[in-house]
């Protein structure tokens, strides 16, 4: 799975090698979305990591430990209700639970407070019915 994290660096540790780490010590690719550092100045690293869910929990812990600030990066799934034909088969890639079909109507239920966006949805529906905004 995917998630997508923006890490406040403080001045003291830019300088951390912190994709390498990532990749040796957990297994988790990390991908630079975006990145404003420079030498002995706070520095801004939009993160998209790529990983099981247990090895990016690790990774994630660990960041915090070192004393990075870390927030969950801007970006939002939305389903487009004009293309969904409620098959179900995002729900059944959706590691957190955040999309659904339920009884009684089986209509596609989406709870935006569980999304971690890992985008796993998004190839998974033959409509095209599920984007990332950011
Ligand atoms: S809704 Fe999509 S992006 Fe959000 S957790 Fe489920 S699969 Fe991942
Ligand atoms: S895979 Fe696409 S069409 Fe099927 S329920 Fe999910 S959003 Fe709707």
């Amino acid at each position: 799975m995917k998630r997508r994290l923006t890490l406040h660096f403080p001045r003291e540790l830019v300088h951390q090698p912190i994709t390498y780490r990532l990749a040796v010590d957990f297994d988790v690719a990390a991908r630079i979305i975006r990145a404003q550092m420079a030498p002995n100045q706070r520095g801004t690293m939009v993160l998209e990591l790529s990983g099981d869910i247990d090895e990016l929990a690790a990774a994630q812990h660990w960041l915090q430990s070192l004393g990075l600030e870390i927030a969950a990066a801007g970006g939002e799934i939305r389903i487009d209700p004009e293309r969904c034909v409620d098959c179900g088969l995002c729900s059944g890639v959706c590691p957190s639970g955040a999309l659904r079909c339920k009884a009684p109507d089986w209509r596609l239920t989406f709870d935006l407070s569980r999304c971690v966006v890992c985008e796993q949805c998004i190839p998974a529906c033959p409509l095209d019915a599920i984007s990332l905004v950011l």
